[in-house]
């Protein structure tokens, strides 16, 4: 028999229609010696089976669920299928895993897997690397099954390295860890293809997985924006945008970020594309300090990219945070020229895409600066997002432009 929890009265509605996260409210009752990631069936109010999920004690996000097919049990054939919908999911979406390049290969909650993640990088030498990430007490039980099928997806040729160090872990009661799971290693770091360009990934110290896969598509408008451009990334991690820009045509790039690693391996980028070196500054310091000395400084620029990090936490640092969000957009607005463009970026879960609209209005407003949205930006297709989770829209961005002075 296995276990099941019983949700309380008007409940069971979001489980029914796809949402993967039951939260410790919404549990009427439980059985009281569960262990982290038992699969349990989730019973509405009445009894009746809606779906299994995998218990997460620790969290507030007491259930999350695999399943509402109530049929089929979850086990190691489950996995087998929710790993090769995934990657079958990239393909049909025209990802290839057979090039040089990054793809995220499983998005967890929006591929079925919740609390786990894939990202498959293809090295210019021909390796291919899985990096996994688990953040769930449920991916944690099955962690085994998920790298097997996995790797039977992709090819037994591939590797396979966890970089399960990421905070979330910890609310789940789960410890950091990291290492190699399969094949030789360690992984020493990847060159991957992306556009025009070659990029350095750093599986092992980089964050994240290695590297921001989820701006490949605005990387790629930065380079169409770039042709004779002067430049501005801040929070430019290992160059992605920059690299993008410069090899597209920019003819000065000036990139900030406070991290000295990454800023070393964004100038080794700009040898590995044998780029105009001269063109391209790395300036380590505090963003948010520099822009106001450039701004101060009365410099301009004909394209800012603003892609910052998670700078709400949680839904208690909106507001905080949607201060530091217009901030950021209204000396970068200020800076741009008329006619210039601005990326503008938030992956705080708790901005939505209309707060952050709002955000870039009022910045606007401040700045004193005519803008338009142009676009609105987000992660590319390999990061899809469930209709029924909309909280794996974690990415927003915005596409403004300037337009010539009132
Ligand atoms: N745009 C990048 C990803 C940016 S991730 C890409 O496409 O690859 C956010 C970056 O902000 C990280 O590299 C981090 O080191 C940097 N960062 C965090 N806080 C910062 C601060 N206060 N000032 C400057 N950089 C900061």
């Amino acid at each position: 028999m296995p276990h099941s929890i019983r949700l309380k009265p008007g409940r069971d509605k979001a489980v029914r229609g796809g949402h993967p996260w039951i939260f410790s409210g919404a549990v009427d009752s439980a059985p009281s010696k569960l262990a982290a990631g038992a699969t349990v069936l989730v019973e509405s109010e009445a009894g009746e089976p809606l779906a299994w999920a995998a218990w997460s004690p620790q969290s507030q996000i007491r259930a999350r669920v695999w399943s509402l097919d109530v049929a089929r049990p979850i086990d190691h054939g489950f996995i087998k299928r929710a790993i090769a919908r995934a990657v079958e999911r990239r393909r049909r979406d025209g990802f290839s895993l057979d090039v040089p390049g990054g793809v995220r290969l499983v998005h967890g909650e929006s591929d079925w897997v919740p609390g786990f993640v894939c990202d498959a990088y293809h090295g210019i030498d021909g390796r291919r690397w899985l990096v996994v990430q688990v953040t769930s007490a449920g991916a944690e039980r099955w962690r085994d099954a998920l790298v097997d099928a996995l790797v039977e997806q992709v090819g037994a040729d591939a590797s396979v390295y966890e970089r399960s160090d990421a905070d979330v872990r910890r609310l789940e009661g789960l410890e950091p860890r990291a290492g190699l799971l399969r094949g030789a290693g360690p992984p020493g770091e990847q060159v991957i293809e992306e556009g025009a360009t070659r990029l350095l990934v750093d599986i092992v110290g980089g964050h994240k997985t290695g590297f921001y896969l989820d701006q490949r598509d605005s990387r790629a408008l930065a380079a169409r924006l770039a042709p004779g451009a002067r430049v501005l990334n801040a929070f430019c991690y290992t160059g992605g945008f920059s690299i993008a820009a410069l090899a597209a045509g920019a003819i000065d790039v000036e990139s900030v970020d406070s991290s000295a690693d990454a800023l070393a391996i964004g100038r080794r980028n700009v040898e590995l594309n044998r780029l105009d070196a001269s063109r391209a500054h790395w300036v380590r310091a505090d963003a948010f300090e520099h822009l106001r000395t450039l701004a101060r400084a009365g410099r301009r620029f004909d394209l800012v990219i603003l892609d910052p990090p998670k700078l709400a936490a949680s839904a208690a640092h909106v507001e905080r945070a949607s201060r530091a969000y217009k901030d950021l957009t209204r000396l970068g607005l200020a800076m741009l020229e008329p006619g210039g463009t601005a990326l503008t970026f938030s992956c705080s879960g708790g901005v939505t895409r209309e707060l952050f609209r709002k955000i870039a209005a009022a910045a606007a407003a401040a700045a004193g600066v005519d803008a338009r949205v142009v676009a609105s930006l987000g992660a590319g297709a390999d990061h899809p997002v469930r209709l029924a989770f909309p909280e794996g829209e974690y990415l927003k961005g915005l596409q403004l432009s300037r337009e010539a002075a009132r």
